[in-house]
């Protein structure tokens, strides 16, 4: 959308929390909990979650950790990118705390699998299908999973600076247009003020 900025567009695409639950909550496998979590709740990129392989969690140190570059035979990759992949922006080398809902994912996920297999595409099609067996009606898509994540750590107080880092933005503007305009976190720290 020329003009708009896009983190803005893909905020008014962000589930709310009741509908962040019920997409949770349709997940019964546990690929489809590992592919929503780790957009919703850890707010990866889709080619990050394409690209995710056991060697990026640290378990003891409860951390996401995406690498700067990495090898990688997918078509994409193979085609376009010599056979290896990149974060979107170099700020998209980062590491990230596990929430504590997705730790039990990765656990038993990555247990028996080196990352998800699926391409960009089919990441797309099985969030609007599982968006869609939870009756959330508006456009859903991988990047509006990532946009609640970011407005979850906003309206919990997170600074633009910690966000734009956890979140891999290049600019820190990226961040502020969550942490400026959060309803839910003004009204907590007005009512701290008052009390
Ligand atoms: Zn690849």
């Amino acid at each position: 959308m020329p003009g708009k900025h896009k983190g803005l567009s893909c905020k008014e695409d962000a589930l709310n929390p009741q509908q962040a639950d019920d997409l949770l909550l349709v997940c019964i496998s546990i690929r489809d909990k590992f592919i929503i979590g780790c957009l919703l709740l850890a707010g990866l990129r889709v080619s990050e979650l394409a690209h995710l392989k056991r060697s990026w969690v640290n378990f003891d140190e409860n951390n996401i950790t995406v690498p700067i570059r990495q090898f990688c035979a997918c078509w994409e990759c193979t085609q376009k990118r010599d056979g290896e992949w990149r974060p979107k922006t170099k700020h998209g080398a980062r590491t990230i705390r596990i929430h504590p809902q997705l730790r039990s994912i990765l656990e038993e996920y990555l247990y028996s699998h080196d990352g998800i297999s699926l391409t960009r595409q089919r990441l797309w099609q099985k969030v609007k299908q599982l968006a869609n067996q939870a009756k959330i009606l508006h456009n859903s898509y991988p990047h509006c999973l990532r946009s609640t994540c970011a407005i979850e750590l906003a309206h919990r107080g997170i600074s633009s600076a910690s966000l734009q880092y956890l979140l891999g933005w290049a600019r820190l503007s990226s961040a502020e247009a969550y942490v400026r305009s959060d309803r839910r976190r003004a009204l907590k720290e007005v009512d701290e003020i008052y009390t």
